[in-house]
């Protein structure tokens, strides 16, 4: 087996659920990754980022909803990053694409809002990936983060890569909390799976922090809160 070193790509969305996976035996020409959407985590009008620095190469924005064209992609943005990866995120919601071709764009750079345009009957983002212009599986070349919600059944079934580093592996735990208040950062509700959690990353530029509960001694993260929306509690 050849192994090629790339950048590590990062999930598109701050949700991950996987709703249809690479070239399955059901849908042997969807050479890309379907991934769906949740109300408790901020519902279908979510923002799109960008996987990796890189540059834009083709925008596409206008196109209604659930158009009855197989080809029809919708609105869309395609970049071109490093080490020949380039990646596409489509069905994009109209009106919503922030970025233009030739721009440069920053890994977690907000691009777009999911939605359904083009072929796509419910709001999702189809997303794939190619190496040096031939597609790939787009589970093998992407990672998820700390600050990345991601769907249980997902976990077990595709077991998607985590982004790892010194850091990550001694996870650093900040604070005991509790919610007050159950929204997320976008201000959708949530459902409380614990008493207590604990802060795992804080991101003061955005006044929020992603909190994890202990489970089978793992944190497993549970989402991103404002931070007044939480309080701290003794040992
Ligand atoms: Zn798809």
């Amino acid at each position: 087996m050849m192994v090629i070193k790339v950048i590590k790509l990062r999930y598109p969305l701050d949700y991950i659920a996987i709703t249809s996976g690479y070239r399955t035996p059901s849908r042997p020409n969807h050479a890309a990754i379907d991934l769906g959407w949740s109300r408790n985590y901020g519902g279908n009008d979510v923002h799109v980022y960008a996987p990796a620095n890189g540059r834009i190469i083709a925008v596409v924005d206008g196109k209604e909803n659930n158009l009855n064209n197989k080809a029809d992609a919708g609105n869309l943005v395609k970049i071109q990053h490093k080490d020949k990866l380039t990646t596409r995120v489509i069905h994009l919601k109209k009106g919503s694409i922030l970025v233009k071709v030739g721009d440069v764009v920053e890994k977690g750079q907000v691009l777009a809002r999911m939605n359904n345009s083009g072929y796509s009957f419910g709001a999702h983002l189809h997303y794939d990936v190619w190496l040096d212009g031939t597609k790939v599986s787009p589970i093998h070349y992407t990672y998820f983060d700390d600050d990345q919600i991601v769907n249980p059944e997902t976990l077990k079934t595709y077991k998607p890569l985590k982004y790892t580093s010194d850091d990550e592996t001694n996870l650093k735990l900040y604070d005991k909390v509790v919610p007050i208040k159950l929204v997320n950062w976008q201000g959708r509700s949530l459902i409380q799976y614990d008493e207590v959690y604990y802060i795992t990353k804080l991101e003061p530029e955005r006044n929020t922090a992603v909190l994890s509960a202990l489970r089978n001694n793992n944190y497993k993260v549970w989402a991103r809160l404002d931070i007044s929306n939480i309080k701290k509690v003794s040992n």
